[in-house]
């Protein structure tokens, strides 16, 4: 990996302002998946080293919760202009550890940058009230305050993005904030938290702890010290995270699994929703939370629809990220690719067609055909369970009832996707989608300014927006009494 700044290649785990070595010296190995080659090695900290990690957390916050709003948010402003002027570097190392190409990997970054430019400006804004008394001679308000030592558990399809979003609201507020990021990508949240060491981010204020992933996480849940947990993931790892946090009733958000609906009315511009389907569906390899899982068309324009979207698919380039015009890099691993063979499997089996792709690509290693299946049922699994990789199903209704149906009939309800030119079937469809996010005619959600999120089995809480800091505060209400 060629870096302008190797400083930011950093193969430590970050504690109290301290790059530092498992005391076992035992290291986790990170390989690249484009070409299986090993990248480099993060310490497997042990248990004693999480607890240290944890309490340098909580001896930081006492002095960071002192800070005025307006230091915290300079200090994050800096933070996100070093982001900026690195972001080449950054691309490099994500691309390197993730597979995603190179573009995607700068939008990534300017996405999750844009989360730490709006917290910085929300930890001003965290106004208390003063409440209208129904006493005479007492007055109740309430103020918002830090809720302590927060920590991240994080996925590795965005290494970045999904750190931004619980790290700046975190620190805007006052709050500590410990990271866990996905084995498989460590060095892009390293690489950020050296940033932030640069953009003066105090000793202990934000930690990268490494390792394995249960002995991590049984420490942090169990910590009576650690108020908040943030955890973006799996929704059967969101589950056992939620339980286990019980024991010492601490605060959850959870980000999880997804299995996002894709309505296109009979009415909708057919090509903006071709379009729509590429850019939702085959990002990322298709391993995104809020990708296209379920194509729902009207049986009036499916055949023109899967023709034009299957003519575009043939002519996704599929390759190292690393390499121009490559739009479709490598899946994270050999159990997703293996998976993609068993969802087709299972689809073909039960009556599916296939109008693109449909195997592992000529080019070996971990590459995928983006795959296009047609004659999808409810039986079949890739319209039951989150695909997270580049197979686009498509399954056909005729009343608009039946879409929303289609649409609801699952566990999930994170994103949701309309495609209509129709005022009416627009207002119907998207209130009546059990979902967080709704896109109509449109297909990039995310950004600093608005609240995301999702129900049911897809999660608590929200990140962006001004909800996104609400969770890292408590509401403290106190009454002013005998004021006569
Ligand atoms: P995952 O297997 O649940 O892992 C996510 C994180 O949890 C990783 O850091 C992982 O560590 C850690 N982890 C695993 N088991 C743990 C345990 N017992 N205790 C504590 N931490 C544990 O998910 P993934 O495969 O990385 O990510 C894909 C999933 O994330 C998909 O379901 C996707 O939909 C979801 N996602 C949701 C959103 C959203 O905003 N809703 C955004 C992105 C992704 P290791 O890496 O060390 O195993």
């Amino acid at each position: 990996m060629k870096l302008k700044d190797m400083n930011l290649f950093r193969q430590q785990a970050f504690i109290s302002g301290q790059w530092v070595d498992a005391s076992s010296k035992r290291t986790l190995t990170v390989n690249n998946p484009a070409d299986d080659t090993r990248i480099g090695t993060v310490p497997a900290l042990d248990a004693a080293q999480i607890k240290q990690a944890i309490q340098s957390a909580h001896e930081a916050f006492l002095l960071w919760r002192e800070y005025t709003p307006l230091e915290r948010g300079n200090i994050l402003r800096r933070w996100q202009a070093l982001i900026e002027e690195n972001s080449d570097d950054i691309a490099a190392i994500m691309t390197t550890e993730q597979g995603k190409p190179l573009t995607e990997a700068k939008g990534e970054i300017a996405g999750g940058n844009s989360y730490i430019g709006w917290f910085a400006e929300e930890g001003r804004r965290l106004y208390g009230e003063i409440i209208p008394s129904p006493w005479p001679g007492k007055q109740p308000l309430t103020m918002k305050q830090p809720i302590g030592v927060t920590a991240a558990i994080t996925p590795w399809n965005f290494p970045m993005s999904m750190i931004t979003r619980k790290a700046a609201p975190a620190l805007a507020a006052g709050c500590t904030m410990l990271i866990k990021p996905a084995s498989k990508t460590p060095f892009s949240a390293l690489a950020l938290v050296e940033l932030a060491s640069r953009a003066g981010v105090p000793a202990g204020v934000l930690s990268v702890i490494t390792g394995d992933s249960s002995v991590i996480g049984t420490e942090l849940c169990n910590s009576d010290i650690v108020r908040k947990i943030s955890f973006t993931g799996s929704t059967a790892v969101g589950k056992r995270l939620i339980a286990a946090c019980a024991g010492t009733v601490k605060k959850v958000s959870m980000e999880l699994g997804g299995n996002a609906p894709f309505i296109i009315c009979p009415d909708a511009d057919i090509d903006l929703a071709v379009d729509g389907t590429l850019k939702s569906k085959f990002r990322n390899a298709g391993q995104t939370c809020i990708c296209a899982n379920r194509i729902i068309v009207h049986e009036s324009i499916h055949d023109t629809y899967v023709a034009r979207l299957a003519e575009h698919v043939r002519e996704i380039k599929v390759g190292n990220g690393m390499d121009a015009g490559v739009t479709q890099g490598p899946l994270i691993d050999r159990k997703a690719k293996e998976s993609m063979e068993d969802f087709i499997a299972d689809a073909l089996s039960k009556g599916a067609c296939l109008a693109a792709g449909g195997k592992a690509s000529d080019l070996g290693g971990l590459y995928f055909e983006p795959t296009v299946l047609t004659g999808i049922t409810t039986q079949m699994r890739v319209f039951r369970e989150e695909i997270f990789g580049p197979i686009c199903p498509v399954i056909t209704y005729n009343e608009e009832k039946e879409a929303v149906a289609l649409a609801n009939d699952t566990e999930y309800g994170l994103a949701s996707y309309v495609f209509t030119k129709d005022i009416g079937s627009f207002y119907r469809i998207a209130s009546a989608l059990e979902y967080g996010l709704v896109g109509v005619n449109e297909v990039g959600l995310a950004t600093g300014e608005v609240p995301f999120g999702g129900v049911k089995e897809s999660g608590l809480g929200r990140e962006g927006g001004r909800q996104g800091i609400e969770d890292y505060v408590e509401t403290k209400y106190i009454l002013l009494g005998n004021l006569h």
